[in-house]
């Protein structure tokens, strides 16, 4: 059996980028309007002789903020019972925002890895911003940027030292 691993996240955060970035082309449909990923994309993908399958979560518009947590709680539901990994994203340029405390909460419970990833970290001012992701309680962070490329490698590595 392949690993599971699930990205989750509020939407427009990157999960369908990073998805995508992992994919080596373009396959999820990545938008500028929050939500846009009508379905949950599957992937296998190989990283060094590594095969696991990446799911990509989404939702439908429009969001409003009880659909949001709704769905959040859904997904984040769907995450801890099917995946053995799972990838929480969160968004540098927003910062932390309360349904993202919701969803940490809730995966505080879930005894499975859980890597904790700050997106759209583009550059060092963003970089240095991230701190305050911390203030969830959790040990480690990663800080990437999936449109520009950046920490993807250092995720990557991490995230098959556990399979
Ligand atoms: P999803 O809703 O979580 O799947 O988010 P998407 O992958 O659809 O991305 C939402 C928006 O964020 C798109 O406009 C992306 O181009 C943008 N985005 C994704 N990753 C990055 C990043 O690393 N940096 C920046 N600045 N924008 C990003
Ligand atoms: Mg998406």
């Amino acid at each position: 059996m392949k690993p599971i691993v699930a990205i989750v996240g509020r939407p427009n955060v990157g999960k369908s980028t990073l998805f995508n970035r992992l994919l080596g082309h373009r396959r999820a449909i990545v938008d500028d309007l929050p939500g846009v990923t009508r379905d949950r994309n599957y992937a296998t993908i190989t990283r060094f002789d590594k095969p696991f399958i990446l799911i990509d979560t989404g939702g439908f518009e429009p969001v409003t903020e009880d659909r949001l947590l709704q769905q959040m709680r859904e997904q984040s539901r769907l995450a801890m019972e099917e995946a053995d990994v799972i990838i929480f994203m969160m968004d540098a340029r927003s910062g932390l925002t309360p349904a993202d405390i919701e969803v940490a909460t809730m995966l505080r419970r879930v005894k499975k890895p859980i890597f904790y990833v700050v997106n759209k970290v583009d550059g060092e001012k963003l970089e240095n911003e991230s701190a305050e992701f911390y203030s969830l309680g959790i040990e480690r962070l990663h800080t990437i940027s999936a449109e520009h490329n950046r920490g993807i490698i250092d995720l990557m590595e991490e995230l098959l030292d556990v399979f």
